[in-house]
């Protein structure tokens, strides 16, 4: 199965991968993470995206394009994948049509997952990730069981993003409303566009992305 979670910054699409890479087995393609791999690695795609990524813009059609053909032509995707991060605007959701036509795969699924655009900035400047695994919490809505301490490895390290900032966020938030928004109708004259209540608390999202998959 092949899914698409389309929705802006903060709204839960990284959490609800992460949870349905566990449970389902399916892979959890974030093109941001890509990137932040890529910036750490001091790689050239790296350099040229660290700065459009700080200033919360897109990076180019073309890198973003050229990044998720290259992953999903690697073996593990053939178990099924979650898009989380991409397409973002309308050129990589024709693009990603004309590379999956090509693979002779489909999308099963593209799950809006709608929020209030107001509860945006506190969830995005309230995330953190545990330095080692990458299991994702927040200040106040998801927070380790025992403080300090990664519920999943045991790490204690815990990292921000940079562009997790109030001032980043509007840019981002701007961009998901320009280049973003467009693509929802695209998927819905397609018919597999589904959207859940993203403003739900993060079990009862993942129980309504679980009734649109079955
Ligand atoms: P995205 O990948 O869409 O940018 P994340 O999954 O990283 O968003 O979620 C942003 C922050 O909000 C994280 O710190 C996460 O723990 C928290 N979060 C995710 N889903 C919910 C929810 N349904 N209710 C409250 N907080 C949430
Ligand atoms: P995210 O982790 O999805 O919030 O993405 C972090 C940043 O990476 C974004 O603000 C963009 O600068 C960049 N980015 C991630 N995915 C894409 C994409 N599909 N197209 C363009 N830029 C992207």
């Amino acid at each position: 199965m092949n899914l698409i979670l389309l929705g802006p910054p903060g709204a839960g699409k990284g959490t609800q991968a992460r949870k349905l890479q566990d449970e389902r087995g399916l892979i959890q393609l974030s093109t941001g993470d890509m990137l932040r791999a890529a910036v750490k690695s001091g790689s050239e795609i790296g350099r040229k995206a660290k700065a459009v990524m700080d200033a919360g813009k897109l990076v180019s059609d073309d890198i973003m394009i050229a990044m998720i053909e290259e992953r999903i032509s690697q073996p593990d995707c053939d178990k099924g994948f979650i898009l989380d991060g991409f397409p973002r605007t309308e050129a990589q959701a024709q693009a990603l049509d004309a590379m999956l036509g090509r693979k002779g795969l489909k999308l099963d699924h593209v799950i809006e997952m709608a929020v209030d655009e107001k509860a945006l900035t506190e969830r995005i400047v309230g995330r953190y990730t545990c330095a080692k695994c990458g299991a994702g919490y927040h200040d106040s809505f998801q927070k380790p069981k025992v403080a300090g301490i990664c519920d999943v490895c045991g790490g204690k390290e815990f990292t921000r993003r940079a562009d997790d900032n109030a001032e980043t966020v509007r840019t981002r938030l701007e961009a998901y409303r320009k280049q973003t928004q467009p693509i929802l109708p695209y998927y819905r004259a397609k018919g597999v566009l589904k959207s859940v209540d993203g403003m739900a608390e993060i079990d009862e999202v993942a129980r309504q992305i679980g009734a649109v998959l079955s």
